[in-house]
C-alpha cells in the first residue's frame, strides 16, 4: 500500500515508517518538522514538509503519491502545556485532522489509523482498561483525541470511512539497531528522563507523588515499546476493509510498573541509583492505568515482543548512550 504517514518524522511515526517499507509497503511523510527530525528518516524516503492544516497541500499530496490509506501521528501530547494553552491543542491536534480528513473525503482516500490514548480515559474506575471502558478525559489533550475518534465515528457513518483507533498506553523504548529513539524537546517522559538523570545529563529525577495508593506509593503504568505499537499498525491494514465498522484497541503490555520500579531498572544498567528527590504528585495523574489489551489479541494477533519493563528500558538506554545528543549529531 501507498500509506501516507502523518508526524512521520516523530518518536512513533519514525519506527512505524521503518516497519511499512520492510514489509515492502510504501510510506510517504508529512512532518512539519515541529517536533519531528528528518533525520529520523531513510534518505529515500518520500517525504513532504508541510503542515496539516494546509489543505490544498494535503489534497495534492494524497492524489499525486496515489495515498491509499492514512497513519496519524501527527499531534501535539504534553499534557500540562494542553492545560494552559488549550487552543493550541484544539487547533493541532483537532483542527489540522479535521483539514486532513477533509481533504481524505475530497479525494476519496477513505482508511485511516490513528493515534489515539489512554488518556481518552481520564481516571478509570476499574483498571486493567478495556476498550468498553467509559471515556471521559481529563484535561484539554485526552479531549482532543477523543473529538478526533467521534469524528471519525461520524464519518463512517457518512461517507464509509474505515479506520482503527489505537489508544495506546505509555509509549517506551527505541529501535533494536540503536538508530531510532525517543529525542523530545522539552522531555517530559518519566524513562528518557530517568536515563539522563542516571548518566548525569539532567538534574535527578523528581519523582511525583508517593502517597499513592499502590504498592509502592508511585503511580502505575503500562509502558508498551514502540515497535510493537507500530506492528499493530501494520497488522490494522488489511483488517480496515474487511472490518465495514471503525476499529477500537487498547495497546499495552497489561503489565504495571511503578516508577520506582522504572528507577530501579534504570538503575542497575547505570550500575547506580538514579539520582531522585520526592516531589509532590503532578496534577492530573491517575494512580493507575494499565491496558488490557485482549481484544488486539483476539482481533489482530498482536501480542508485544517487549513485554517486560526490563527489555523495554534496555532499549531506550541503548538509545540514549548511544545518541546523547538525540538525532543531532
Ligand atoms: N513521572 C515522574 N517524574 C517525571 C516524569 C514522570 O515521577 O519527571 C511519573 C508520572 O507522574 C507518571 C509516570 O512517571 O506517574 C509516567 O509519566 P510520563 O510523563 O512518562 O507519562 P504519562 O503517564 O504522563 O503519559
Amino acid at each position: 500500500m501507498n500509506v501516507l504517514v502523518a508526524g512521520g518524522a516523530g518518536y512513533i511515526g519514525s519506527h512505524c515508517v521503518r516497519q511499512l517499507s520492510a514489509a515492502g509497503h510504501r510510506p510517504i511523510v508529512i512532518d512539519s518538522l515541529v517536533f519531528g527530525h528528518r533525520e529520523a528518516l531513510a534518505p529515500d524516503i518520500r517525504f513532504h514538509q508541510a503542515d496539516l492544516a494546509d489543505e490544498a497541500t494535503v489534497r495534492t499530496i494524497l492524489q499525486t503519491e496515489r495515498i491509499d490509506a492514512v497513519m496519524h501521528f501527527a499531534a501535539f501530547a504534553y499534557v500540562g502545556e494542553s492545560v494552559s494553552d488549550p487552543l493550541k491543542y484544539y487547533f493541532n491536534n483537532v483542527v489540522a485532522t479535521l483539514h486532513l480528513l477533509r481533504a481524505m473525503v475530497a479525494t476519496g482516500v477513505n482508511r485511516i489509523v490513528f493515534s489515539s490514548t489512554c488518556a481518552t480515559y481520564g481516571i478509570p474506575e476499574v483498571v486493567p482498561i478495556l476498550e468498553t471502558t467509559p471515556q471521559r478525559p481529563i484535561n484539554p489533550y485526552g479531549r482532543t483525541k477523543f473529538d478526533v475518534e467521534s469524528t471519525l465515528r461520524s464519518l463512517q457513518a457518512s461517507h464509509g470511512l474505515r479506520f482503527a483507533c489505537f489508544r495506546y498506553f505509555n509509549a517506551a523504548g527505541a529501535a533494536d539497531d540503536g538508530s531510532l529513539g525517543e529525542d523530545h524537546t522539552p522531555e517530559t517522559h518519566l524513562i528518557p528522563l530517568a536515563i539522563g538523570a542516571a548518566l548525569g545529563r539532567n538534574p535527578p529525577l523528581q519523582v511525583f507523588g508517593t502517597d499513592y495508593p499502590t504498592r509502592d506509593g508511585t503511580c502505575l503504568r503500562d509502558y508498551v515499546h514502540v515497535d510493537d505499537l507500530c506492528r499493530a499498525h501494520l497488522a490494522a491494514l488489511p483488517l480496515l476493509d474487511r472490518a465495514g465498522t471503525g476499529l477500537f484497541y487498547n495497546l499495552g503490555t497489561g503489565r504495571p510498573t511503578s516508577v520506582f520500579e522504572v528507577l530501579d531498572v534504570v538503575g542497575r544498567l547505570a550500575g547506580r541509583p538514579v539520582p531522585r528527590t520526592l516531589a509532590t504528585r503532578r496534577e492530573g495523574d491517575p494512580p493507575s492505568l494499565y491496558a488490557d489489551s485482549s481484544l488486539a489479541q483476539k482481533e489482530l494477533g498482536w501480542t508485544p515482543r517487549f513485554n517486560h519493563i526490563d527489555s523495554i528500558v534496555e532499549s531506550a538506554w541503548q538509545w540514549h548512550t548511544r545518541n546523547p545528543t538525540g538525532f543531532r549529531r
